[in-house]
């Protein structure tokens, strides 16, 4: 018998409101640069001095904290680069910017599917708390061609969960990212419940790889990335599980614990990146793994290996160009929506990424970074959560057709 399997590792990062996600970002400004000079900023990101707001080309907007401003200003101005600061504080702006009432964000009491902790259908119109992402994926688990299990617990104890869809991959790794799970809860409930998606080919997916994050993101700080590591004598926390993964690890990741790009103390250090390696090995030793799909936001960017530049060209580089190209066609059909196709070597090097490592050592033809919706922001308002689920999973269906062609013919 013949089967194949599409590994998607949809990885979703996010969290927010009710108790005040935004008091973490207190004092923090954005300051644009009127200038770009891609080196200097690369370094106050390895440096760990600032957080880089543009995802899709030499970032001219820095999240800055009172703690670093007084330094980036220093390397600015060393570097002849003037700047404004164009909000703040970043704690004020985002309160008065958010148009969701506290309640609804909270409880996601708008849906018709979704009761407080009771959610028979992943919410379309609002974003998931992480319990309701639980109570979804337990009740999902009694579906006949679902299996839901735990692949490990993050630093905190939270379960990673993984869901096996039978004969038809998915990961979600930084917590702000909160479009990301959405989109994947979304994916994995039509593809269960639609038998002509992905038929013949066995999909696995972790719509939520950094739990203990995105419910700091809820709870804490709206813009939480990375995981919640105690990093011993560091004031500040967190591993940045994109680079975390053995493959150039540690080539333009930050070795500063304060750093959103911080690499952790060695490669796969980390309780979910360990997680997600193991099960993405189990799956590949079962069968030919021959898609993983990182899913992240934002810039609306498909990527692919390898992000050191040092390493391209990647094996199969025109292959996966190709049907890139085939799902961003299809993405722009459905809603009008431009979604790039590149390498992640055109941007500054960065590697321990999840793709980077699928492609280098898993040696899975198709390994990907999506970047979702939209071109400017985390915090993405509501309304985009389905139509942003609408357009990849048409995307990937072709994906699928393309890559299963004779099991859709039988
Ligand atoms: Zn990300």
């Amino acid at each position: 018998m013949c089967w194949q399997q599409v590994g998607v590792f949809l990885l979703a990062v996010v969290t927010s409101v009710a108790s005040d996600n935004y008091r973490e970002l207190t004092g923090n400004q954005v300051w644009k640069l009127n200038q770009e000079d891609e080196a200097t900023v690369q370094q106050l990101v390895v440096d760990g001095l600032v957080d880089p707001l543009d995802h899709s080309g030499p970032s001219t907007s820095l999240r800055v904290t009172p703690e670093t401003a007084g330094l980036v200003k220093e390397v600015l101005d060393q570097a002849g680069i003037t700047y404004q600061v164009i909000v703040q504080d970043l704690a004020r702006y985002l309160r008065d910017n958010d148009v969701t009432p506290l309640v609804q964000v909270r409880f996601g009491l708008t849906a018709q599917t979704c009761t407080s902790l009771n959610c028979s259908a992943p919410l379309t119109d609002n974003y998931m708390t992480f319990e309701q992402m639980e109570y979804y994926l337990a009740q999902l688990n009694s579906h006949p061609r679902v299996s839901v299990s735990s692949i490990g617990k993050s630093i905190e104890g939270r379960d990673i969960w993984m869901v096996h869809i039978n004969r038809s991959g998915c990961e979600g790794i930084h917590a702000r990212e909160w479009i990301s799970p959405a989109v994947t809860l979304q994916i994995i409930h039509n593809i269960t419940h639609d038998c002509s998606m992905g038929r013949g080919l066995e999909v696995y997916v972790v719509p939520m790889a950094n739990p203990d994050g995105y419910v700091h993101t809820w709870t804490n700080n709206r813009l939480w990335r990375k995981n919640r590591r105690n990093n011993p004598d560091s004031s500040c926390d967190g591993v940045d599980l994109n680079r975390n993964w053995d493959f150039d690890y540690g080539v333009g990741a930050s070795p500063n614990p304060c750093g959103e790009t911080y690499r952790g103390t060695s490669a796969f250090s980390e309780p979910e990146t360990q997680a997600l390696r193991d099960a993405m090995l189990q799956v590949n030793s079962t069968g030919t793994l021959q898609m993983v799909m990182a899913v992240h936001s934002y810039g609306q960017l498909l990527l692919f290996p390898y992000g050191n530049p040092a390493s391209n060209p990647a094996p199969q580089t025109e292959e996966m160009k190709q049907l890139g190209i085939i799902f961003a066609n299809t993405v722009k059909t459905v809603h009008g929506k431009n979604y790039v196709v590149k390498s992640s070597g055109s941007f500054s090097p960065a590697s321990g990424a999840t793709d980077d490592w699928a492609k280098g050592v898993l040696k899975t033809t198709y390994s990907y970074t999506l970047e979702l919706r939209d071109k400017s922001s985390f915090v993405l308002d509501p309304d985009e959560i389905l139509p942003t689920g609408q357009e990849v999973l048409e995307g990937l269906n072709m994906v699928f057709l393309a890559l299963a062609p004779e099991k859709y013919t039988q």
